[in-house]
């Protein structure tokens, strides 16, 4: 059985969405209008205790404080000497830590948010696979994680984030109902108003997950982990695959692709010697024919736990012109934040690591 979220992280109002606000309101006799207030100060005004909200009519403030603010704690916090990543380590009322990243390309800052507390996935080169799987995420221990970003943003004197991908630690598909909750609540105008075409959903490949998301039209962008191209190439690098491999996958896909009419983005992380060479760009090309794809190269970021090394740029250059010749849009992902443990776990591997060292 998979263990649940914490009573405090699962029973707060940052798990509800703005109408669940307003029946909850409502079934305590007090008027649903003071939603607007209690959003406004949990997503707008940042506030981190209903202490801070002024302006409450007594029955309000009285129901608010039965149901005090639970978030999250910064446990350490990091930036990359080229200042274009920060990444924050946040520690959850049970304990358990997680990771949220804030990147900035080209002035537009994107945060990348975590789904679990570990993974079930069990991706080999993956620091966050290696240390194995926790809990599921309550939707507000999600959502935490945006006004994390934005609240950091906010001291720097900026705005935003104004595009998120969950691509951090877990598989956004496995914590299905949660994370769409999240991101009901995340893209809600009197929230933080992110538009959902600025969202990206990065799975491993849960097929039902993917088919789920194409038959309830959720409007996000759906990026997919592929890795290898073929089942025993694939299964080596991302285990999961023995569960749904790559016929069924790249179905789900053509599924997704017929009932949204939306591009899927494919992930591939370059491993030298093992996913790397122009005919396996071919055979890549040749599984993904006729669908909607753009390929995003990602060279290897190296863990602890994993051999393997990062592709060499001339390699990558080779695979990427593979890919277009066959008619794929395609783009090598920068690695950023390399110098602050950003890839997935990392830093909480490296922060364990540290606390578990003699003084
Ligand atoms: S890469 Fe993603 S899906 Fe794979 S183990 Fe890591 S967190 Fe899980």
């Amino acid at each position: 059985m998979i263990p649940a979220p914490s009573a405090a992280a699962a029973d707060g109002l940052q798990n509800l969405t703005f109408r669940e606000v307003e029946a909850a309101l409502e079934a305590a006799g007090l008027r649903p209008f003071h939603a607007r207030a209690v959003w406004r100060a949990m997503y707008r005004d940042l506030a981190g205790s209903w202490d801070e909200v002024a302006d409450l009519p007594g029955a309000v403030r009285r129901w608010l404080d039965a149901r005090p603010l639970c978030f999250p704690e910064v446990a350490a916090e990091v930036a990359s000497g080229d200042g274009w990543t920060r990444k924050f380590l946040l520690r959850l009322a049970d304990g358990r830590e997680v990771e949220t990243v804030l990147m900035e390309f080209a002035g537009r800052h994107t945060a990348c948010l975590s789904t679990q507390a570990g993974c079930a996935m069990g991706c080999v080169f993956c620091a966050t696979g290696q240390g194995g799987f926790f809990r599921h995420l309550a939707p507000g221990e999600i959502v935490a994680q945006v006004r994390q970003a934005r609240r950091a943003m906010r001291a720097a004197g900026g705005t935003g984030p104004r595009n998120l991908v969950l691509m951090g630690m877990g598989e956004p598909l496995h914590n299905y109902d949660a994370v769409m909750t999240a991101l009901d609540i995340i893209t809600d105008t009197r929230a933080f108003n992110i538009g959902p075409a600025h969202v990206s959903i990065s799975t491993v490949g849960v097929v039902p997950g993917i088919v789920r998301l194409a038959e309830e039209r959720r409007p996000y962008n759906l990026a997919v982990s592929l890795h290898g191209a073929d089942d025993t190439e694939r299964s080596a690098l991302v285990p999961v695959n023995r569960r749904w491999p790559l016929p069924e996958l790249i179905g789900a896909c053509r599924h997704y692709g017929r009932l949204t009419g939306r591009r899927i983005f494919f992930e591939w992380t370059l491993v030298a010697g093992r996913n790397d060479t122009p005919e396996t760009a071919r055979r890549l090309a040749s599984l993904l024919r006729g669908l909607d794809a753009h390929i995003n190269l990602i060279p290897l970021n190296p863990t602890g736990g994993f051999g393997g090394a990062a592709t060499a740029p001339a390699a990558v250059q080779a695979f990427k012109e593979a890919l277009q010749g066959a008619g794929f849009p395609c783009t090598v992902r920068q690695r950023r934040g390399i110098d602050v443990a950003a890839g997935c776990g990392q830093l909480q591997a490296e922060n364990r690591r540290r606390e578990a060292a003699p003084a």
